[in-house]
């Protein structure tokens, strides 16, 4: 399995600089955020050994205890998951990019919680690109309102965008709504030309190559490196 997760890292990798490529983009802009959820130590750290080094955990508690236990490993964590305002000093604490922040509330809560860490926290803004109810992420509508808003935190560094779309089995399917993503973050760039608006957090393991054609900079990647993950 080990064998396995590094060739499934390196196959990940030249697909990502391949989609990069037909798309007139050089490799480098894109990173690979490899999603650790449910995955074992041991496997993490053959992903790490493969280069893997950008690492994704959906909940700040299960984030908490493979940080702990991967402590000597030279990487950093993502959290791409909804973050709960009550965890916002932990994840202020352990996050090196937040991906999902959804409201002015979590803004004011990790922008404090970045005072007293005399620390910057760099956030990217989920969108619901549905506007379905039940999903994560603020309405389109919101995100202009919210930039605005987030302009009077000193400690919070707004830099992006990231977005789940609805799963299709066909991946060029969700190509509309990754151009959409674009387009709001290409929008919200003029409107807030002060927010160095770089990141697009879009695309994973099914679709993430699509994703990159249309402008990705961050792919969050889980599956399709560590298939044998229990479900649960
Ligand atoms: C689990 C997860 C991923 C990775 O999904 P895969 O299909 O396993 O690549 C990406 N983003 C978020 C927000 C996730 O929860």
């Amino acid at each position: 399995m080990a064998e396995r997760v590094r060739d499934r890292v390196e196959q990940v990798r030249r697909r990502m600089a391949e989609a990069a490529r037909r798309a007139g983009r050089d490799p480098d802009e894109v990173e690979l955020v490899a999603v650790t959820k449910t995955v074992s130590v041991p496997l993490i750290r053959e992903a790490v050994d493969a280069g893997a080094i950008l690492l994704g955990e959906n909940r700040v508690q299960e984030a908490s205890e493979k940080i702990a236990l991967l402590s000597s490993l030279p990487v950093t964590w993502h959290l791409i998951g909804h973050l709960q305002t009550n965890k916002s000093r932990s994840a202020a604490e352990m996050f090196d990019l937040i991906h999902s922040l959804d409201s002015l509330r979590l803004a004011a809560a990790l922008d404090r919680q970045g005072a007293s860490l005399r620390k910057q926290v760099r956030v990217l803004v989920e969108v619901n690109l549905e506007g379905e109810p039940s999903k994560s992420g603020i309405i389109e509508t919101d995100l202009l309102p919210l930039l605005q808003a987030c302009r009077q935190f000193t400690h919070l560094a707004v830099e992006g965008l990231m977005a789940i779309p609805p799963f299709r089995r066909n991946p060029q399917e969700v190509r509309p709504f990754f151009r959409k993503l674009r387009w709001l973050r290409d929008q919200a760039a003029k409107a807030c030309p002060d927010y160095p608006l770089r990141h697009l957090s879009m695309g994973m393991s099914h679709d993430y190559e699509i994703a990159i054609e249309e402008g990705a900079t961050l792919v969050r990647v889980g599956t399709a490196i560590f298939e044998e993950r229990p479900v649960i």
